[in-house]
């Protein structure tokens, strides 16, 4: 038995999941909020329901990382720090380096380094975390397992833009992709559900969350993906734009009198989407339910994140030559019914038939009819499960 943490750092936050391997059962999760900003806090559930929730300052990642293996035994969820041992982390961009999990040495953080302007608000604080653990549990096995890494096996015919070559080859501009953890989780987990070889599938992801991505997983393997050299583009998402011509920006800096691209930037990353084109709320329930009050910009921002999803499965469909599963997960995979619904809906010239009953709950598995040309799964991801069986793999490799 082993106890694994599993961290996903972000530039203002520190997420974790304790689990036991290779039993694979979560043991605790939690959630350091606000690194560095007022209004820190600190959340961790544990054991049969109980939690801890504690608002303290915390002024960098090093701090959280000791409050957190402070608390870890403090709560008694582990009677010593080295129970704890391996630690993975989840890094965004693992550029063209990594093509899976590593573990953690000199070399991987000076790449993880290198190519943190691809990533530029999520592979700093990866790194802050990767050290900051270091430091505390120098002995746990480390391992580093990137949104990217998937996507490595998608072909250059679709991860090249169409922008001069030397750009590729002197610059390594080309789509990278994210969420790779969760689409290679959850298209496992389908084929297991459809009880057939993941090899022999060929399968849509679409990851619906704050972020949203859609993938096509062709014979198992990463062939398309929806966001590109960064997670600003595909399909609209809770701020960020997803996919707009790049005239745009140049057009829009004269209009609004902005002379920076990082301004820019921001409004396409955190005014857009979702709560750019409705006015409302980020959030598809919000949406839904002022939808449901007669809003019409929030029915607006929800018809266009359908289209969007319906459009890159249409495209993924063609590039694959077929399908024979599409998946829903994360946020609003997961948990909206109606999107779902809607997003079937537009498929059903494909032959497409789901079970009503089965969408109308939060049914993990096949959510459509028997005799459906194509199977629809509702499945739940665990980024987090993904990680620790990769930290199992590359310790039995060690
Ligand atoms: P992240 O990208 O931060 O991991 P999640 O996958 O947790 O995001 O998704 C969060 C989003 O999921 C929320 O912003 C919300 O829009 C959506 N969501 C969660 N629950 C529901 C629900 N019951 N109905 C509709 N949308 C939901």
């Amino acid at each position: 038995m082993e106890k694994l943490l599993v961290i996903n750092s972000g530039s203002s936050s520190l997420k974790f999941k304790l689990l036991v391997m290779p039993e694979e059962k979560e043991v605790a999760d939690g959630l350091v909020d606000r690194i560095g900003i007022d209004g820190s806090k600190i959340k961790i559930k544990y054991g049969d329901g109980q939690k801890y929730e504690h608002a303290e300052e915390i002024k960098d990642h090093e701090v959280a990382v000791d409050r957190l293996t402070f608390l870890l035994k403090d709560l008694g969820i582990v009677k010593d720090l080295n129970e704890i041992t391996g630690v993975g982390h989840r890094v965004v961009a693992g550029g063209e380096y990594f093509k899976h999990s590593v573990v953690v040495d000199d070399e991987v953080i000076k790449h993880i380094d290198e190519i943190a302007d691809m990533a530029p608000l999520h592979n700093p604080a990866n790194l802050m975390g990767i050290k900051a653990f270091k430091e505390i549990l120098p002995d746990a096995f480390s391992v580093a397992s990137f949104d990217t890494a998937f996507h490595q096996t998608i072909p250059a015919v679709n991860y090249l833009y169409s922008t001069p070559y030397e750009w590729y080859q002197d610059y390594s501009v080309r789509r990278y992709g994210a969420h790779g953890i969760s689409h290679k989780y959850v298209s496992q987990l389908a084929a297991e559900k459809l009880g057939k070889p993941v090899e022999d599938l060929k399968l849509i992801t679409c990851h619906l969350g704050a972020g949203s991505s859609v993938c096509a997983v062709k014979n198992g393997k990463s062939f398309d993906i929806s966001m590109g050299f960064t997670p600003l583009t595909g399909v609209t998402m809770a701020t960020r734009s997803g996919d707009v011509d790049a005239a745009l920006l140049g057009y829009m800096m004269n209009k609004l009198n902005i002379d920076s691209m990082d301004d820019m930037l921001d409004i396409l990353n955190h005014k857009s989407g979702l709560i750019g084109i409705s006015g409302v709320s980020s959030d598809m329930r919000d949406l839904l339910e002022a939808e449901s009050q007669g809003n019409k910009r929030a029915g607006l921002a929800i018809d266009m994140f359908v289209k969007n999803v319906v459009k890159y499965i249409g495209e993924y469909i063609a590039e694959m030559g077929g399908v024979d599963g599409i998946v829903f997960t994360a946020g609003i995979g997961e948990n909206s019914i109606p999107v779902r619904k809607r997003i079937m809906e537009r498929l059903e010239y494909l032959g497409l038939t789901f079970d009503d009953s089965k969408n109308s709950e939060n049914y993990e598995g096949i959510i459509s009819q028997p005799d459906s040309k194509v199977a629809v799964l509702r499945l739940s991801t665990n980024e987090e499960l993904m990680i620790a069986r990769d930290i199992m793999k590359l310790k039995g490799e060690a």
